[in-house]
């Protein structure tokens, strides 16, 4: 698939022609230098956003020929989503910020309780339920993105630098939880990083040099070698 912003003298190719399977279950790295088109492609196998040529398939399901309330439900149902652009609502509390999309969901107010619990006490973080979001450290904020994303019990995860932000012990502690998620529950995951060792804990991963896929083995080391600083 394809995709590129804008159009005519201004269009901009992002991705160039990407073929990519993630298999369920697996922990999968999209590695390569900044503006090489690592966002782009995360957001279209999320169904955050559409490509300019080509499809995503979703089992077996393009998801073009969906209905804009199906693909939403799809995506609600099925992804979780630990993005740094996807802030915390500031003035709302921790549990407000982790049932966010179980409200969007129509979930009833027993369910979103105990299922917000559930996922506040899997990250080790229920007795901030109260808390204003803002007032947590990095690391647990993290954690309450990672909260969020598993309140709707999803079957992939796609984190983008979910590390990024936070100093190397915090970063572990993420990483540890992202991976107990993926061994314990079965969930997918799907994480672009420039973190090397993230990148190497992984199943599989590939590098995308200027909106491909490099296979050729010197690209993706160079890619490699970019993630490691
Ligand atoms: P990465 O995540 O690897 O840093 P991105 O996928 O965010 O890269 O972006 C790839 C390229 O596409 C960059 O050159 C970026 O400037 C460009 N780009 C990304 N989003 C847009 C947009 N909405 N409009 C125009 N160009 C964009
Ligand atoms: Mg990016």
């Amino acid at each position: 698939m394809t995709r590129t912003y804008g159009r005519g003298e201004s269009a901009f190719h992002a991705l160039r022609g990407v073929d990519l399977a993630v298999k369920r279950g697996e922990s999968l790295a999209i590695v390569g230098k900044s503006g090489s088109g690592k966002s782009t492609l995360m957001h279209l196998l999320a169904l955050l956003d559409r490509p300019t040529s080509g499809q995503v398939i979703v089992e077996g399901t393009d998801a073009a020929t969906l209905r804009a309330r199906d693909l939403n439900a799809l995506r609600n149902s099925t992804f979780g989503f630990v993005f740094q652009q996807f802030f915390l609502a500031a003035g709302q509390s921790v549990f407000e910020n982790v049932s966010l999309p179980l409200v969007i969901a129509g979930a009833p107010a027993k369910e979103r309780r105990r299922r917000t619990m559930a996922a506040l006490d899997a990250l080790g973080i229920a007795d901030k339920a109260a808390n204003r979001a803002t007032d947590l450290s990095g690391g647990q904020k993290q954690r309450v993105v990672i909260a969020r994303a598993l309140v709707g019990e999803p079957s992939v995860i796609f984190a983008d630098e979910p590390t990024g932000n936070l100093d190397s012990a915090t970063g572990a502690q993420v990483e540890e939880i992202l991976f107990g998620l993926q061994r314990e529950r079965g969930i997918t995951l799907v994480v672009v990083t420039h973190d090397r060792e993230l990148a190497d804990r992984c199943g599989r991963a590939v590098a995308i040099a200027d909106g491909l896929i490099s296979t050729d083995a010197a690209t993706a080391a160079a890619a490699l070698t970019e993630v490691s600083r």
